[in-house]
């Protein structure tokens, strides 16, 4: 589908949006990505929502991603009677091993690796933050704790403990278990949660073996520490403001996010920005101010996409939080100061001959009157090039990889289409044209830049450049060859 902005939009599917119809009103709402968050649900809930979503991408034939998220050795409490309290602050409020369900006095905590590691003046954060409760007496089973700031706490809310060092292994059971699952199923992605140490990524690479890509979550300080390290070894980043908010002083976020957007864009990897996006829209129909401002941010920075969480999975709102990142999105790029800010933070680093064909597809296509930037790539790599110089005009993605086209949807301004494999330059020309043209990026009255490499499938071998017309009978007439 072909959207009219650059910056990639990213929904979380839960109980607010797991029909048919509702997933094909968010992706005709602009979500180009669907997150299945494999801590919720069942795995024969998941896999509904998967094929859902691939018989969507059949019916409007375009390739959409699909990212699992793994939840990694994320705490959380049990349930409640009543599926949700309010505790007030100053009150009491107990953690313990017992499965019961919980109520306004105490809820069941399932690890018994935080209560031999809590300590008295401890404190444990609860839902990405928001209540906060100080641990007055602990013992193996239980902790009794103050209520610090209150709030609304329910089912299964995540809880994080920075005042003590966790032994914590980087895939658990239960994940080696959804990962092989999400890979069965045919997911696009894999996110890691909780991701300290590249040895971390590594593992869940070699789980993979290839059939899907793998994006790192930083949320850990040690992530941070290790950020480059961790960046070489992924396919993608995903900066988790929600735990990295807990982790770290929340006002250390904004500019680790800065850092981490400029660090991927420089090594080409798409990177998504999430969490508390749009938070209040998750009971109300219009965002705040400040929520505006984030999404802005965040797409000025040069993000390659940006998340929803709950205001998707679990509100009364998710086609309007679509809608409101799309239309933010689109009068972000529309803006004459935006270009000028992408431009000046692009990494001038070149290395190698398709480095160089993408900067100058760039020029070319900023300096005439170009339509598209039109690329040939079978392992995305000419196509994630092309992203990162952050071009003035649409890249148009052309593979014979479903895969490939389905991993890409991520990437910043990158709109995909299959194609049949390929022998003659000429013909990818002609292909090239002719996808510009159906999809409505171009007449046969304009010009268009095509990338190749030849010869073709050898990857990393992109090594012409063609200014061509669209009009099919003038390529044939100034085809060099
Ligand atoms: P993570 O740390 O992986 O982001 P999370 O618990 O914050 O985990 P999100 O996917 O960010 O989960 O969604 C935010 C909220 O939406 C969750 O706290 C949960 O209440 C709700 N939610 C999301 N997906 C589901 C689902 N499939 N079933 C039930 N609730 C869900
Ligand atoms: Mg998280
Ligand atoms: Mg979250």
């Amino acid at each position: 589908m072909r959207r009219q902005r650059n910056v990639k939009i990213v929904a979380t599917l839960g109980p607010a949006s797991d029909t048919h119809d509702m997933i094909r009103a968010l992706h005709e709402a602009g979500a180009d990505v669907f997150r299945l968050n494999m801590s919720h649900g069942t795995h024969e809930e998941i896999r509904a929502k998967h094929q859902i979503i691939r018989e969507i991408e059949k019916e409007l034939d375009s390739p959409i991603a699909i990212l699992a998220d793994l939840q990694g050795p994320k705490l959380r409490v049990g349930a409640f009677a009543n599926g949700e309290e309010t505790l007030e602050e100053g009150a009491a409020f107990r953690l313990d091993l017992d499965e019961a369900e919980g109520d306004s006095s105490r809820v069941n905590l399932p690890h018994p690796e935080i209560f031999a590691a809590l300590k008295t003046g401890a404190h444990l954060l609860v839902n990405d933050g928001k209540i906060r409760l100080k641990v007055n007496r602990c013992d193996a089973e239980s902790a009794d704790c103050t209520v610090v700031t209150g709030g609304v706490i329910s089912n299964r809310k995540g809880v994080n403990v920075p005042d003590v060092v966790l032994p914590l292994a980087a895939l658990s059971e239960k994940d080696r278990d959804d990962l092989e699952f999400a890979c069965s199923l045919g997911v696009d992605w894999l996110a890691l949660s909780f991701v300290q140490r590249p040895r971390d990524v590594i593992e869940a690479r070699e789980l993979a073996a290839g059939r899907a890509a793998i994006m790192s979550k930083i949320e850990k300080p040690s992530a941070v520490e290790n950020f480059d390290e961790i960046l070489d070894v992924s396919d993608g980043i995903m900066v988790a403001r929600g735990d990295l908010g807990v982790e770290l002083p929340v006002q250390a976020v904004p500019p680790i996010q800065k850092r981490l957007t400029r660090k991927c864009r420089a090594a080409a990897k798409p990177v998504i920005v999430a969490t508390q996006m749009l938070e209040s829209m998750i009971e109300s129909p219009m965002p705040t101010r400040a929520e505006v401002s984030d999404v802005a941010t965040a797409i000025y920075e040069g993000s390659d996409a940006i998340m929803l969480s709950a205001e998707s999975a679990a509100g009364s709102y998710p086609i309007e939080a679509v809608r409101t990142m799309d239309k933010v999105a689109t009068e972000v790029e529309a803006d004459t100061n935006y270009h000028g800010i992408i431009a000046a933070s692009r990494d001038g680093r070149q290395s190698g001959v398709a480095d160089a064909i993408v900067a100058a597809a760039r020029e070319i296509a900023e300096t005439t009157d170009i339509k598209a930037i039109c690329c040939f790539t079978q392992s995305g790599t000419t196509a994630l090039l092309t992203a990162r110089e952050r071009p003035g005009v649409p890249i148009v993605a052309l593979t014979s990889q479903r895969d490939t086209a389905r991993r890409l949807a991520l990437s910043w301004g990158c709109t995909c289409f299959m194609v049949g494999e390929l022998s003659r330059f000429k013909m990818a020309v002609v292909n090239a044209a002719r996808v510009a043209r159906a999809a409505g990026f171009a007449t046969d009255k304009d010009q268009i830049v095509v990338m190749a490499g030849v010869p073709f499938n050898v990857p990393g071998t992109t090594n012409i450049l063609r200014v061509a017309p669209c009009d099919e009978r003038l390529i044939y007439s100034t085809d060099p060859g």
